[in-house]
């Protein structure tokens, strides 16, 4: 088609040029030019023959049949003359023939159609190239050579896989479920945050089913002309129907499929409401025995257009939710099989360690750990390795290189110690993990605490005390160096959104009663749509009662501090010499400060300012720690 426009089209040029020449040529023949005067004087001697006029032109044969050509100023004077000397005369009119007028009018019209006519199957020819190649090359066929991916690579989603088990008994078999008219699902949506395998876990079901796996994502449809996503849409289909049975995977529905009007949208509307509907219509299109399913996977669910999940499209949905604990330590078995890990690690604490962790997350932190390991030439992964790439996960790399002066070490250790020595006094909160005063990431400090379980509700109680302890940084820094700090921001912003939540969100609070008054965010990335829904006395309550909150907190880690001031003290001095201490540790030097105390407390010697771990039972273990950091 576009071959047979090209050539149209320079057969046309050229006739045109053909016409135009062969006009011209008739025109303007070259004929030697002869001056005006020389042709009077040449009248004037009987030697001019005939005369051709058109207008001011003059086309002249002599007496020796020679033709000159010539120009008249004045042809109404020259004629008389003409006509006594009896010279044949012949005239045409000078204005261009009416073929002529039309021509020029229309030439430019017809070229530039031609030329846009040309360039519109030009670029239509290329997107049908594109699209093509598009779909050709975001095809795997398993069981060709790649090892495929199958269930067993993913672990800790037993639901979904149990789910999704169905739609691989129909791929391999479609005929079994047909044969009794059972109608399987056409579309799944998997949804769930990012990382939490969603991706593999499509591939795996096409490993496990040997089948062509399409792989797209929404975003290979948003593009700058619109109708390109469409016609992909249309060009995948096309394709996939060739190949059934085949899985058509599109990752980040959302950029196609977001409701009209909502967030997250890239590129015109026109152009996402134009693939969206080629999408709709091709799904509607193929019949449920064509074998083709569509997976599609998102992490806004809630932003989705309705028309997708209408029956016959993506009706079938599957939540898809970080591992727990068991989860998790399927997962960390899975990705340590392809590195070497030490016998004494224990793959459970390192699982106990990572709540909150996707599995996304936790292959990286494998990866992390074995770079580690690898840097000091270890023969096998241990424990120190996955606590340091989890750090620096969580909190961002060691900043080794930054200064940091004697004073603000002094901080930090005072700080965290008090965070540490909260935490450890308040009945039900998380047991301590680690303190360190390394710099990583922002954080400056970081006392880490570990969650006994995966917790899915918090007591009033629980909150409280996670107050307390954010609260006791900046108490430790005031009561053990009589100072404020800018180093309790962030605490102390925490503690605020802690307070603010149990008051207006959770019903934690006897003078606002159990009203919730935020709107609780929607969308796993969370954008807060607080709306103030309350009037100026409420809001009036929360602040006071919000206040109150985090007063009464501060006092409490006050007391406590105050009551192990020595232990406070002595925490600190060891922190600025080890720089980081785990539970065990801490527990040794809680002893060894109880028991100092408790000395002190029978005579009252001043208290020696230095460290004091050597008279105690705990030196030991005291200044082996020492050693053992510098
Ligand atoms: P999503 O599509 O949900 O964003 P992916 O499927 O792309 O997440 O996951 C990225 C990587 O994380 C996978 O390639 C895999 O290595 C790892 N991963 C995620 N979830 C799991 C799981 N349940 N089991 C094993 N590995 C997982
Ligand atoms: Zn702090």
């Amino acid at each position: 088609m576009p071959r047979l426009f090209y050539s149209l089209f320079i057969l046309i040029v050229i006739g045109i040029i053909g016409a135009f020449s062969a006009l011209f040529w008739n025109l303007e023949q070259t004929l030697p030019t002869l001056k005006y005067n020389d042709f009077l004087t040449s009248l004037d001697n009987n030697d001019i023959a005939a005369v051709h006029l058109k207008g001011g032109n003059i086309t002249l044969t002599d007496t020796a049949n020679r033709k000159f050509s010539t120009f008249s100023p004045d042809v109404t004077s020259l004629l008389p003359k003409l006509l006594t000397k009896k010279v044949t005369i012949t005239a045409e009119n000078d204005k261009p023939s009416p073929f002529f007028n039309i021509l020029t009018i229309t030439l430019p019209i017809v070229i530039l159609f031609f030329i846009l006519l040309f360039s519109l199957a030009k670029k239509q020819q290329q997107t049908d190239d594109d699209n093509s190649d598009f779909t050709k090359n975001k095809v795997i066929h398993y069981g060709k050579g790649i090892n495929p991916i199958t269930f067993d690579d993913v672990a800790g989603i037993p639901e979904a896989k149990e789910e999704l088990r169905e739609i691989v008994n129909f791929l391999k078999n479609p005929r079994k479920f047909s044969r009794l008219g059972a109608i399987i699902p056409k579309g799944v949506l998997l949804q769930g945050p990012p990382g939490t395998g969603k991706t593999l876990l499509a591939k795996a079901i096409a490993g496990e089913s040997k089948v062509p796996f399409f792989n797209f994502s929404g975003s290979d449809f948003v593009e700058m002309f619109v109708g390109v996503g469409a016609s992909r849409v249309r060009d995948i289909f096309r394709e996939a129907k060739k190949q059934t049975p085949c899985i058509v995977f599109i990752d980040e529905i959302d950029a196609v499929g977001a409701r009209r009007g909502a967030a997250g949208g890239v590129g015109g509307q026109d152009e996402r409401g134009q693939t969206l509907n080629a999408l709709l219509v091709e799904m509607d299109g193929f019949s449920h025995d064509e074998t083709i399913i569509v997976l599609a996977a998102t992490n806004r669910p809630d932003i989705l257009d309705p028309a997708l999940r209408r029956p016959g499209r993506f009706d079938r949905l599957i939540s898809i939710l970080p591992p727990d604990v068991k989860g998790r330590l399927k997962i960390l078995k899975v990705h340590t099989k392809r590195v070497t890990i030490s016998d004494k690690l224990d793959l459970k604490d390192v699982a106990q360690n990572t709540p909150g962790f996707t599995g996304a997350e936790l292959a990286n932190l494998v990866n992390e750990a074995a770079l580690i390991a690898a840097r000091e030439n270890k023969a096998a992964i241990e424990q120190d390795d996955f606590n340091e790439a989890k750090d620096r996960i969580m909190i961002g790399i060691e900043r080794k290189g930054m200064v940091i002066s004697k004073d603000d070490r002094r901080t930090m250790a005072f700080h965290e110690a008090g965070h540490a020595i909260v935490a450890k006094a308040l009945p039900e909160a998380d047991p301590i993990q680690k303190i360190t005063i390394v710099p990583r990431g922002r954080a400056m400090g970081h006392t880490q605490q570990q969650p006994l379980s995966d917790r899915h509700a918090y007591t009033k109680q629980y909150l409280q005390n996670r107050i307390t302890i954010f609260m006791g940084g900046r108490a430790a820094e005031e009561i053990g160096l009589n100072q404020q700090t800018t180093g309790a921001e962030d605490d102390l912003v925490r503690a605020m959104q802690i307070a603010t939540k149990m008051v207006c969100q959770w019903g934690m609070n006897d003078v606002v009663g159990p009203l919730a008054y935020a709107k609780a965010s929607e969308g796993f990335l969370g954008d807060d749509l607080n709306q103030t829904l309350y009037s100026e006395s409420t809001a009036r309550h929360i602040d006071m009662e919000v206040r109150k909150l985090v007063e009464n907190c501060y006092a409490e880690a006050r007391e406590i501090l105050t009551r192990e001031k020595h232990f406070l003290g002595h925490l600190a001095e060891i922190l600025l010499q080890t720089e980081t201490l785990d539970n065990e540790e801490m527990e040794i030097i809680a002893d060894c400060s109880a028991k100092k105390q408790h000395d002190l407390e029978k005579d009252t010697e001043s208290p020696p300012q230095q460290h004091e771990c050597m008279t105690c039972p705990a030196a030991a273990h005291c200044t082996n720690m020492n050693l053992e950091s510098t």
